[in-house]
């Protein structure tokens, strides 16, 4: 999802609400060979990953006792607007260095569990820099967390990421802070939040100097908002991947515009479902998930990467997102296919699938 919608006090989601689909069907499972197969994970938020357990154990550490039935509750949406307050409150239990290694470390244990050898995980930095955070010293403690994973065979990379509603300036403060950081780890700068908000052009400059510094770019774009989010992306601002991006759907020449720069869009299967967005981008109240375009935008031979968006608060996983692009229709060795393309669209060389 683009986070965080509405952070700051006194705002609301500038987004319509939307009926969300209790995601609560059985799924088939997925068969072992596609199960089995190492792979990478290009679309994640670390503060969507925070399982409930976790955020009982953050909440403890600064005084506060919370039972795991209450984040559960919390985690149920009915709407868009829920799933904002949610991802409000849960932020809220980060304060420092020790919490984002916490919930750094567990999201690495996760990755493991789900056969991930690779992952670029996203950092709002733009919150905690409106928290009044040190990003530095959070990210620092985080590296260290998950530092012993890469012996396990966990790769991390990590995206610095901007809210676009905070504006332009707020996003150059987050260029900065990427830089400050100095580290090889960071690969790229992204921008988040309400692409509805501010326009696409406003933010020009501020890619110009992401790229300036090195830094690979990408934004969330066609996830709420039209085609014209996604062209603007490319054209205005250079990005080189695109988060969801579904709404590409609607315009054939930006599809081809898509597959001709090989320019990937992260879809996140689950979250769309979860967030009203797939229903928004069919014109309809409800969704399914095999209503799903990707099928249509992966043999139209756009990249794509199956990515979990926000896993714990979407309830899901990657191994789910395959079995969901199983039931949208795509066969086995279409999977193997994405799972191979999320390793080839790493903004990391070390994002090259190891040798099994
Ligand atoms: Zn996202």
């Amino acid at each position: 999802m683009s986070v965080p919608i509405g952070l700051q006090l006194g705002t609301t989601p500038d987004v319509p609400l939307y009926h969300i689909d209790r995601f609560r069907m059985k799924l088939p499972p997925l068969s072992p060979r596609i199960a089995s197969l190492l792979k990478a994970e290009l679309h994640l938020h670390l503060e969507g990953a925070i399982a409930p357990t976790t955020v009982c154990a953050l909440a403890a550490r600064h005084g506060v006792a919370l039972a795991e039935e209450e984040v559960r509750r919390r985690y149920d949406y009915q709407n868009f607007a829920e799933f904002i307050e949610a991802f409000k409150w849960v932020t809220s239990f980060l304060h420092e260095p020790g919490d984002y290694a916490l919930i750094a470390e567990r999201l690495a244990e996760h990755l493991l569990s789900q056969n991930v050898a690779y992952a670029e995980v996203t950092l709002s930095i733009g919150v905690m820099l409106l928290r009044k955070q040190q990003p530095e010293a959070n990210f620092e403690a985080l590296l260290r967390a998950t530092e012993p994973f890469q012996h396990r065979g966990l790769r991390l990379r990590w995206i610095f990421d901007a809210v676009r509603q905070f504006g332009p300036e707020a996003a150059r403060a987050v260029v900065e802070t990427a830089r400050n950081c100095q580290s090889n780890a960071i690969v790229a700068f992204g921008i988040g939040g309400d692409e509805m908000s501010l326009p696409t052009a406003d933010f020009r400059r501020v890619y110009d100097r992401a790229r300036e510094f090195g830094f690979h770019a990408l934004i969330h774009a066609g996830e709420v908002g039209g085609p014209d989010k996604i062209r603007e992306a490319i054209e205005l601002l250079g990005v080189e991947r695109i988060g969801h991006g579904i709404a590409a759907i609607h315009d054939p020449a930006l599809m081809d515009l898509l597959t001709e720069r090989k320019i990937p869009l992260e879809v996140c299967p689950a979250s769309n479902l979860r967030t009203g967005a797939l229903a928004r981008q069919l014109n309809r109240e409800h969704a399914r998930i095999e209503d799903h375009p990707l099928p249509t935008l992966f043999r139209r031979g756009i990249p794509v990467v199956l990515s979990t968006d926000d896993p714990a608060m979407f309830h899901t996983n990657l191994e789910q997102e395959y079995t969901n692009a199983a039931r949208m229709g795509l066969r086995g060795n279409e999977l193997a296919r994405i799972a191979q393309m999320s390793f080839d669209h790493a903004f990391s060389a070390i994002g090259g699938k190891p040798a099994a």
